[in-house]
């Protein structure tokens, strides 16, 4: 018979997790693997919540293997290195982003794309190659193969730090690879949530003309005054929205729900590019007319590889880019993630893991 998750492996490991689709979390009892060679054992401090947690809590995507312990924006503390892990010593601050594993063999993983990896280990609700399934960041601790262990820069704080290992690197990762840089030029960013607005502060970074793109017309104001936008956009606003045609180089779309991509298309000049990384559980449907028409292109991303990611942690930290976030306790969780939910967040909910979860 299965042994229990508490009883699994030899270093006990405590969190909360979701139990079914009703996504309610609550106190779970597990364990981790012994600290191996090449692994390095984190005590976690703060972790953020990202919507893809909500999604996976309430099997919106349709693969949760319950009990799961999202949590993919962890930063911590390390507390035991293995006798060959070079990168990392003990008492180092330090991330673990959305994967722990990769075959390290493929041509994604030479070229540093781990995250394209068609084994890649995702942080939670996946298994490690012994079968043993993966538990994240809503808990204590955790042990991480140092290749997918990340250095916190010393002026990034954790809290503000911890959101930018998934929603900063998913951000950054196309903004770099489709050529979305270039100062000058007119990014929209559709979409305000967690992503969007860590996309707002980059494209700043980057020398960006910067479009905010909601479905919200509340968050104009905050848009503008506290995150740096040039000008906002709500999509129900025709007026609006057909003065804005034609006018913009790039879209990164971060909405999570399913949208019309119609107006989004319509927005860009000729040649322009809409980059889509918002996971929506149904599919979008992709006009044509627009793209042929305007030689327009429509690509993905997903967050991306480690090296990139350190460089996006070193990019923010130059920068002075952070997330904007609620710093919440682990017994707040549940109602957390039914705001998040609702997009009741500004703009990213942090757990004080350390401080909060206790047994
Ligand atoms: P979030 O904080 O909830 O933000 C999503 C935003 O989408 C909301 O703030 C809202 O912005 C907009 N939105 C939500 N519901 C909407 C609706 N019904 N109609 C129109 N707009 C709506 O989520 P997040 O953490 O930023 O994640 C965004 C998406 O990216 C999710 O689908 C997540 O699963 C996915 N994701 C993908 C990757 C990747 O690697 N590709 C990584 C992480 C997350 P406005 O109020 O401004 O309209
Ligand atoms: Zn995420």
């Amino acid at each position: 018979m299965a042994k229990s998750p508490d009883q699994e492996h030899p270093q006990k490991a405590f969190g909360w997790a979701a139990r079914d689709k009703s996504g309610l979390f609550s106190p779970f009892h597990f364990s981790r693997r012994e600290n191996g060679d090449e692994d390095v054992t984190i005590k976690i401090l703060f972790c953020g919540v990202c919507h893809s947690d909500v999604c996976i809590a309430k099997n919106e995507w349709g693969f949760t293997n319950y009990p799961v312990v999202p949590g993919h924006e962890i930063v911590g503390t390390v507390t035991t290195v293995g006798s060959n892990v070079k990168k990392f010593k003990v008492g180092e601050r330090v991330g673990v982003g959305v994967i722990v594993g990769s075959c390290k063999k493929c041509e994604s993983c030479q070229q540093d794309l781990e995250n394209y990896c068609p084994q890649t280990i995702f942080t939670y609700n996946s298994h490690y190659t012994d079968g043993a399934k993966t538990y994240g960041g809503y808990s204590d601790m955790i042990v991480v193969d140092e290749r997918y262990v990340l250095h916190f820069p010393d002026n990034l704080p954790s809290e503000g730090g911890a959101p930018l290992l998934c929603a900063g690197i998913t951000v950054y990762s196309p903004m770099k690879y489709y050529g979305m840089t270039e100062p000058g030029k007119h990014l929209g960013v559709a979409g305000l949530g967690g992503l969007g607005h860590v996309a707002v502060k980059m494209g700043k970074a980057f020398g960006l003309k910067v479009t905010v793109i909601s479905s919200s017309p509340k968050k104009e104001a905050e848009a503008i005054e506290r995150l740096g936008a040039d000008s906002f956009l709500v999509t129900s606003d025709p007026t609006k929205m057909k003065a804005a045609l034609g006018t913009m180089d790039y879209i990164i779309d971060t909405v999570s729900a399913v949208h019309a991509l119609f107006p989004l298309l319509s927005l860009l000049k000729p040649n322009g590019k809409l980059v889509t990384v918002g996971l929506p559980d149904k599919p979008l449907e992709l006009p044509i007319f627009p793209l042929v028409l305007g030689r327009k292109l429509v690509g993905g991303s997903n967050i991306g590889g480690m090296k990139e990611t350190q460089e996006m942690l070193d990019f923010c930290a130059k920068h002075g880019i952070t997330a904007d976030v609620e710093v919440i306790r682990m017994d707040y969780l549940n109602t957390a993630i039914e705001r998040l939910a609702k997009s009741d967040v500004r703009y990213r909910f942090v757990i004080d893991v350390a401080s909060s979860l206790s047994q």
